[in-house]
């Protein structure tokens, strides 16, 4: 048979050119204003990046996707891929990726470092410590943490009441023990108990603060905005209330600028902020796109999840937000996915089945509709594909695409690197080379109420009828938009697998209700998270976690990262 290496053994093979290299010879880039971290990462110098603000902006594309399967579609894989595709067409072409958390490295999903032919290296540095930025993150975020109680047990001088304290403390790891717990036991000396509980690092509004700011003044700014919880006679309490601002600011200082790695085809790519898709944004950093639109002409990034959650959000939060604007989207579909939102169960979707594929096409359908006719962002398909794949169901989805007026490119980068994402590179190039028939705009306009904002979301993308409250999470808008909020966009987290609130509800389902359950002020990061259905801040390991083949051989190599 045909031998297959694993990601991890692609990448520990891989000849890397030094960083410095990369940096000059692709973006031209002077090595004194790289900040290497060994050999093979660097950060690029943010006073640098401000010299270079009169430069055009390259063209921004936008990685998105079909509603996913558990094991994911291949954004990452495609962003890493048709970046090295464009490089081999002859242009400078740059990925923007958001960081691995090692919650998912150790647990069900894996690494984010691509995979196969089309990963971004070094992918085991890159799925765990990295250059810091999360270890300083989480830091800024618990330095936060720690000042509360100190406050408070230091005679709580700004009345906070500790039963309202919504700021938790982080790490970076599923643990689910640490969900509820009490803090502050042990008697006098120790602080005031309160209930208290961990949520990982990408779940903080720290990191989507990280990933929406500017600039070093802009991140005090927000950071000084967060509101982590309210006084006895109910106002909110500011992290600049407690005077925690500035020195979180300098924690972040270095992490602020963006790391600089490269493809297994030496293309760069930015890898910088890595929020959760849905608490919070779901993409990396803006200081890391427009850095690249000024160092490259075509820059590729993905925003997470399917294009209901991570691609809204792109447009929604970060291009609002930050005056960026995607030029073209691609989106990543599958055969599984297809036949699986077509009725097929996980273990059959080896199985050719054109009727399901068909039925299937009804989830990707609409995210074309609202990719273009709501975002109004023109884009191709990439038809990511797989060895289960047969010619008949590749040839398929092209022909359904073509039927909805929108040309889908099978692309075979994972197996064979930019040469097999060649023709998508060049649909891509077209695309963006041809006057564009949509107008870019917004699912909702910032003056509409936050509860207007979430039914036009929920009518305009996900096909739903009504929108229904818990009666605690409209008490908590009625109060965050009487505290002046109700101007911010809204973040819904919901499941990634459905347009609905019911990760079953395969397809693209009509008529469903849209429930928020809990209401949440992300005040520094810029918007209102909308909770709908259960979602995780802390996730727990599975009985069987990836951590079990992760090993280190006795020469130093790290084995089992996928
Ligand atoms: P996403 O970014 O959409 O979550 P990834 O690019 O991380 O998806 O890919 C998810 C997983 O699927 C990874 O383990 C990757 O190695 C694997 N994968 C992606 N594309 C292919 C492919 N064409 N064939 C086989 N495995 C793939
Ligand atoms: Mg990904």
């Amino acid at each position: 048979g045909v031998l297959v290496l694993s990601d991890i053994e692609i990448a520990n093979a891989a000849a890397m050119d030094r960083i410095t290299d990369v940096g000059r010879d692709r973006l031209g880039i002077p090595e004194e204003h790289l900040v290497p971290y060994g050999h093979h990462k660097a950060k690029v110098d943010l006073r640098y990046l401000a010299t270079l603000e009169d430069r055009p902006l390259g063209k921004l594309v936008l990685m998105t996707a079909i509603s996913p399967t558990p094991a994911g579609e291949g954004k990452t894989t495609t962003t890493v891929g048709l970046t090295d595709a464009l490089q081999g067409l002859g242009h400078r072409s740059m990925a923007c990726l958001r960081e691995p958390s090692m919650g998912p490295v150790f647990g069900m999903k894996g690494g984010a470092a691509g995979g196969g032919y089309a990963q971004v290296v070094p992918m085991t540095d890159i799925n765990l410590h990295f250059t810091g930025d999360f270890a300083a993150i989480a830091a800024a975020h618990n330095l936060l943490s720690a000042l509360i109680d100190n406050h408070v047990h230091h005679g709580n001088e700004l009345e906070i009441d500790v039963r309202s304290v919504t700021w938790k403390r982080v790490i970076d790891l599923n643990d689910r023990a640490l969900r509820d717990l009490v803090v502050g036991l042990g008697g006098i000396g120790n602080g005031y108990p309160r209930q208290d509980g961990f949520d990982i690092v990408v779940a903080s509004e720290l990191m989507a603060i990280f990933c929406l700011t500017e600039s070093w003044a802009d991140l005090k700014r927000r950071i000084g905005d967060i509101v982590v919880g309210y006084t006895r006679s109910k106002a909110p309490v500011t992290a600049r209330d407690l005077g925690a601002h500035g020195a979180m600011t300098v924690l972040l200082r270095d992490a602020l600028a963006p790391n600089l790695v490269q493809t297994l085809e030496h293309a760069p790519a930015f890898v910088h902020g890595g929020p959760f898709a849905n608490i919070a944004h779901g993409c990396s950093s803006v200081v890391a796109t427009r850095a690249a639109l000024r160092l490259a002409d075509y820059v590729v990034t993905e925003a997470g999840f399917g294009a209901d959650l991570g691609a809204e959000k792109f447009v929604d939060i970060k291009c609002r937000k930050s005056g960026l604007r995607p030029d073209a989207a691609v989106v990543v579909a599958t055969v599984r996915a297809l036949k699986y939102h077509g009725g097929v169960d996980v273990p059959e979707l080896a199985t050719e089945d054109l009727d399901a594929l068909e039925l299937g096409m009804a989830n990707l359908r609409r995210h074309l509709h609202n990719i273009r006719e709501v975002y109004g962002v023109p884009c191709v398909v990439a038809v990511n594909r797989f060895p289960t794949d047969t010619d008949a169901e590749v040839a398929r989805v092209v022909e359904l695409c073509a039927a909805e007026g929108v040309r889908a490119f099978p692309a075979r980068h994972f197996a064979e690197g930019g040469v097999g994402a060649e023709d998508l590179a060049k649909g891509v190039l077209e695309l963006l080379e041809e006057p564009s028939p949509h107008e870019f705009g917004f699912t909702y306009d910032d003056d509409l109420s936050l509860t207007a904002k979430v039914e036009a979301v929920a009518a305009r993308l996900y096909g739903a009828r009504e929108v229904t409250w818990d009666g605690k999470a409209r008490r908590r808008l009625e109060r965050i938009e009487a505290d002046g909020y109700g101007a911010l966009p809204v973040c819904i987290a919901k499941t990634q697998y459905s347009f609905s609130t019911d990760a079953t509800l395969r397809g693209a389902p009509s008529g469903h209700e849209l429930h928020v359950r809990e209401v949440r002020l992300s005040a520094g990061a810029g918007f209102v998270v909308m909770v709908c259905g259960d979602v995780m801040t802390m996730p727990g390991l599975p009985r069987r976690p990836a951590s079990d083949h992760i090993d280190l051989a006795d020469d130093g190599t790290i084995l089992g990262l996928s």
